[in-house]
């Protein structure tokens, strides 16, 4: 398609990288910066570039934070550093800081365990959870996703997590998330409801 208009077929095969960005639209958008003032499409692009300069993940929940090496969440004095909730992604922490009510902290593990797409857990932020977990740990919620990859994933790091012997409840989201389902899309009343209601794993 389009073999009159290589400069176009090279934006196309660029944007064709981009997960989330289905192919169907992938045409429009190209259209789209075509059409589009340089100065804006300038700014796009910079300001997607200065973002990768400023944000990192925090190092000890692995959360985004902005120029700090701690994000927002852990250098609360407020927050109860003994009470962690395990979250696969970014966007399921967020999902349980805008339903409210958890006052602890957070771990994100960066994804779930996988096997048929080759995640394990080395490329998970797991051995940096363990890390953390000490006698001042009370409590690890697991928060990921009901489907068998966070299933899998939570009973693989509860199972070592055992294995560490220290006086740790380990629990899990209470039912009321459906089965399958991401966080991420849940509205924040099942989110509190979920959260307040956990059960021992
Ligand atoms: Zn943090």
């Amino acid at each position: 398609m389009f073999r009159d208009l290589p400069a176009l077929q090279k934006i196309i095969r660029q944007l064709q990288k981009v997960p989330y960005l289905a192919s169907k639209n992938v045409y429009r958008v190209a259209l789209y910066f075509l059409q589009e003032k340089n100065s804006d499409i300038e700014l796009l692009f910079d300001s997607i570039l200065d973002a990768k300069k400023v944000i990192k993940n925090c190092s000890t929940c692995f959360n985004l934070t902005e120029n700090n090496n701690t994000c927002s969440i852990c250098s609360q004095n407020i927050r109860d550093k003994s009470v962690i909730c395990v979250v696969e992604t970014w966007y399921d922490l967020n999902a349980i800081e805008r339903a409210g009510g958890f006052n602890g902290v957070y771990h994100v593990l960066g994804g779930a365990l996988c096997p048929l797409e080759g995640i394990s857990a080395d490329d998970l932020n797991i051995e940096s959870l363990f890390k953390r977990i000490d006698n001042n740990v009370s409590e690890i919620i697991f928060a990921t996703n009901s489907t068998p990859e966070g299933e899998a994933t939570a009973s693989y790091i509860s199972s070592k997590v055992e294995q560490l012997n220290l006086n740790v409840k380990i629990s899990r989201l209470a039912s009321g998330v459906p089965i399958g389902s991401s966080l991420e899309y849940m509205d924040r009343v099942t989110i509190y409801k979920a959260l307040s209601g956990r059960r021992p794993f």
